[in-house]
Parts: structure tokens; C-alpha cells; sequence
């Protein structure tokens, strides 16, 4: 199952760049979970027909009349990450002055 994550960096535009963040810093930022081992259950992505299934990492509250947690797994967190317990999202931000293309 292909990571959702693969082709982020050829949308950046020009001028900016993408940076990590922890995403329950953001204002309006969904409600994720981590999830440990014991509570992992399979992953929700499924593509073309075809769930992961992959034991989950984290979980989303998709709920609309109370908690509805739906797992996914390390490759289907929908370009975000976790990096020392927190589940990170990029950013656009803008290359600060004076640095040069990469
Ligand atoms: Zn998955």
C-alpha cells in the first residue's frame, strides 16, 4: 500500500516551504489520538477498493454525535507524522530572506 505522503514536496510553491509542526498547536486542528501497541487496531485507508489494514498508530474522532475513532496507520496519517509523541503536520511557511534555492 503506497504512502500518502510521497509527492507533498513537488506542491510547494515557490517562495515557501513546508515546515513540521505539532498539529494540537494548530488552531482548528482535527481530533487526533496517538494509539499504543496494546490498542492498535487495523488500518481505515483503503484505496481503490482495498483497506490497509495495517495496525494503527493513531486515531481520528470522526464522530458527528459523539466519539467515532477511526485508526489509521504510520503511512495513512494524511501527510502527517509522529515524531517524539506528537503527531506533526507540515506548514507552509514563507523561505526566510537570503536563503538560497535549494
Ligand atoms: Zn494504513
Amino acid at each position: 500500500m503506497p504512502s500518502d505522503t510521497e509527492d507533498r514536496e513537488r506542491d510547494v510553491p515557490d517562495g515557501f516551504q513546508l515546515e513540521w509542526v505539532d498539529e494540537s498547536t494548530l488552531r482548528g486542528s482535527l481530533p487526533w489520538e496517538l494509539v499504543a501497541p496494546a490498542d492498535s487496531k487495523p488500518c481505515r485507508w483503503s484505496h481503490g477498493g482495498v483497506r490497509c489494514a495495517e495496525p494503527s498508530v493513531a486515531r481520528l474522532d470522526r464522530g458527528e454525535k459523539g466519539p467515532q475513532w477511526w485508526h489509521y496507520c504510520a503511512s495513512h496519517l494524511f501527510g502527517r507524522r509522529i515524531n517524539e509523541g506528537r503527531i506533526e503536520c507540515q506548514i507552509l511557511v514563507p523561505v526566510p530572506e537570503g536563503t538560497p534555492d535549494a
